[in-house]
């Protein structure tokens, strides 16, 4: 028999809201140590908190989204422990009565069929602060600024069975979150951040000790780590020994996991409801008012950019990967555009263009009236798609429409059969010997003789109209 892999993930999402959990500092990324912590922040005696309504929201907005329960009363406890980035020496937390439970994420399991992961648990919790090396000075500094971002914990029952499965979950917990704009989903920046707990044993048997992986934070680590850490616990038992359930520290450069501390069980941490805070009561109408504000969910959204708009699944499924481009791609189907042309574009030209320019949609110089009005030019057959992507360019560099830069550069598409026929007679003309090798049965030539006239045209002339006129005259 085999070993059969046993995870479960605890994802860290930091809440997009502006202040923190319980303090109005900013959480903004990036400002100089220490200049965003109030005297709360910094626990000084006699502070209190005072709850930021914003996270609540954005916790039942997730709650909803993965059909869990949302708790009807939801508590604060203390989660107590010693770290020099933790003024307070106890983490806000939630424990026995979390905001959200019992909902799931469907993943594509590793033989193809669609697999439930049940979520036991979101809870609302704090961040610390940060501890800052300083390799010249030997010194570590604490940084405070993060101390109290509101954090969203989810936290997965141990029903995934690969590192690839537990990247499928990630993926789709990502693109749900920022796609609910719960979370900005910087993995650099710390935003979404995961500890995978892993386990092997035998099908049948209870489940094995657990490892926890701390802090991966990117997709190719986390597969790395969890793998490394299989093949490690595998080694173990098969020589005999026993894996201790214990924390560990992946290192991406030596791609390994190495033991950081023996894991606290939760009874360490002494958890207790946090006096300073009222639990909190959930009504119906609470939930009701942001169940209005819940989007389409991707998946649903992607099944029907299929059935309505033919597109393929995969086109769906890189379009859903942003809210942002989906409304942006809606945008451009309403002006009239087609919708295939339209995703052949937004997956094409615009992603290059996004990448290149390490910008997202929100930020991209056209809008989608000013590029469905490039597409309807193409539909219309005013211009060619080579042509169109030269007016493309065009339009990156100004903030011109499609039709005042095909007016001004001249780029209309010829159809007037006149002139393409003057083409079409002067490349027969110059090309003698490739005119008696088709008529002599190599019709594949006929491509050639289209290339030549669209050469003299510029790109202006219509493809269509050069092949039929071409085709008749080497009759
Ligand atoms: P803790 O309080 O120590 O964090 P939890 O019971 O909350 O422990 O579990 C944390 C995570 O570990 C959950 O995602 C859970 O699914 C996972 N987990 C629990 N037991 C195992 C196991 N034997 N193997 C792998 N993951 C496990
Ligand atoms: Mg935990």
């Amino acid at each position: 028999m085999t070993w059969e892999v046993v995870i479960g993930l605890e994802v860290h999402t930091q809440l997009t809201t502006q202040t923190k959990l319980f303090s109005g500092s900013s959480i903004q990324y990036g400002a100089e140590p220490n200049t965003q912590a109030s005297l709360y922040d910094l626990a000084m005696p006699g502070t209190l908190p005072v709850f930021n309504r914003a996270v609540l929201d954005k916790a039942i907005l997730l709650g909803l989204a993965i059909n869990a329960q949302i708790a009807p009363k939801t508590v604060f406890e203390r989660k107590n422990y010693f770290y020099p980035d933790l003024p307070t020496g106890y983490q806000i937390s939630q424990l026995a009565l979390p905001i959200v439970q019992n909902g799931h994420l469907m993943v594509t399991a590793d033989d193809g069929s669609e697999k439930k992961i049940r979520i036991n648990r979101a809870h609302m919790e704090c961040d610390a602060g940060k501890s800052l090396h300083d390799e010249v000075y030997g010194m570590t500094g604490i940084d405070l600024n993060r101390a109290g971002t509101p954090l969203l914990e989810i936290v997965t029952e141990p029903d995934i069975n690969s590192a690839k499965e537990a990247i499928q979950y990630l993926r789709q917990l990502h693109q749900l979150v920022t796609w609910l704009g719960i979370c900005d989903g910087n993995m650099q920046e710390g935003s979404f951040r995961c500890d995978a707990n892993v386990s092997v044993h035998k099908p049948g048997t209870p489940f094995g000790t657990r490892a926890e992986i701390k802090n991966i934070n990117s997709f190719r680590f986390i597969e790395d780590a969890i793998n490394h850490e299989v093949a490690r616990q595998i080694e173990i038992i098969e020589a005999g020994g026993e894996v201790v359930q214990e924390t560990r520290l992946y290192d991406p450069d030596k791609n390994e996991t190495r033991s950081m501390r023996t894991k606290e069980e939760a009874n360490d941490y002494r958890y207790f409801p946090d006096p300073n805070l009222l639990p909190i009561v959930v009504t119906e109408e609470m939930i009701e008012k942001v169940r209005e504000t819940l989007p389409e969910l991707p998946e649903v959204l992607q099944a029907r950019l299929i059935s309505d708009y033919g597109l393929s699944e995969y086109d769906a499924s890189v379009l859903t990967q942003s809210r942002a481009m989906c409304d942006y791609f809606g945008q451009m189907v309403a002006n009239g555009t087609d919708p295939k042309m339209t995703a052949n574009w937004l997956l094409g030209e615009v992603s290059a263009t996004l990448n290149q320019q390490g910008v997202s949609i929100d930020a991209f110089v056209i809008s989608a009236d000013r590029l469905a009005g490039l597409l309807t030019r193409i539909a219309d057959k005013t211009i060619s798609n080579s042509i169109a992507k030269k007016v493309f360019e065009l339009m990156l560099q100004s903030s011109k429409t499609a039709d005042e830069v095909i007016e001004a550069e001249g780029l209309k598409q010829v159809t007037d059969t006149g002139a393409i026929e003057g083409w079409v007679n002067e490349v027969i003309e110059k090309n003698p010997k490739q005119v008696e090798q088709y008529k002599g049965g190599q019709t594949k030539l006929l491509g050639f003789f289209v290339g030549q006239v669209m050469k003299l045209s510029k790109g202006k002339a219509d493809p269509a109209a050069i092949n039929a006129l071409m085709a008749e005259k080497l009759q």
